[in-house]
């Protein structure tokens, strides 16, 4: 066990023996702190278990609320962080959903969980290795209908288009034209932009009602 002391009483601190989270506590933990609202959205953090997406030697890290590296510089995001965006992105049972940025698939599932059979989710990956590693996580699950792609999710997908959310876990300078040309009328776009989050909705063909929220850290989109 590491040892630390105390800077200000010289008392020897213990570190890292708290047991770890279970699913439950974290989900818990996020429902009073506010963070999870929405019946729908706890529903798919129970049934889709973060564990089946991070890597083999951090699956005792799968409940804390902390990112975890998945390789090729992306993480699996921080519980939290999962969270918030979905809450934002309010997806319905039954909707058409552009994901960009697969990673993991953990994001995938609980967007797939949430759109139910008859929605559809379509995620665009960067990296041809992370995108293997979403088709494998989510080869554990039997949910609605995934389409995953390789490719720059900054051009979206115009032959699947319109969308009824758009939702990016990569975080770029501007909002891009193709997501805001390919999402439905009614619609709403979640994206990171720098270190802010974005709540795009389109109120009209043209007119957009923007929001935006401080203090992330996100993947860059490439
Ligand atoms: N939602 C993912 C988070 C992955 S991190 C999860 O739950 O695991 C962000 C991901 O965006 C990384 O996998 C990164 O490779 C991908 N990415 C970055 N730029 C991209 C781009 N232009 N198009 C598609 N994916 C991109």
């Amino acid at each position: 066990m590491a040892g630390l002391v105390s800077p200000k009483h010289g008392i020897p601190v213990r570190v890292g023996t708290l047991p770890p989270l279970t699913k439950e506590q974290l989900i818990q933990k996020l429902i009073s702190e506010k963070t999870l609202v929405t019946p729908q959205i706890i529903k798919a953090f129970k049934n889709i278990d973060r564990k089946d997406f991070v890597l083999t030697q951090d699956k005792n890290r799968a409940y804390e609320d902390r990112p975890l590296s998945i390789g090729y510089g992306a993480t699996i995001s921080q519980p939290t962080t999962v969270a918030i965006m979905l809450e934002k992105l309010q997806p319905q049972s039954g909707e058409k959903i552009l994901e960009i940025g697969t990673g993991s698939g953990y994001m995938t599932a609980l967007l797939a969980e949430i759109a139910g059979k008859e929605g559809k989710v379509f995620s665009i990956e960067y990296v041809s290795e992370l995108k293997g590693l979403a088709e494998f996580n989510l080869r554990k699950y039997n949910l609605g209908s995934i389409a995953l792609f390789t490719g720059d999710g900054k051009v979206g997908l115009k032959n699947y288009s319109s969308f009824d959310r758009i939702i990016s876990s990569a975080s770029g300078r501007e909002m891009p034209r193709s997501w805001k040309n390919q999402l439905t009328v009614g619609g709403r776009i979640v994206a990171p932009l720098g270190d802010e989050l974005v709540v795009l909705d389109k109120v009209s063909k043209r007119r957009f009602k923007e929001k935006r929220y401080e203090g992330f850290i996100f993947v860059p989109l490439q």
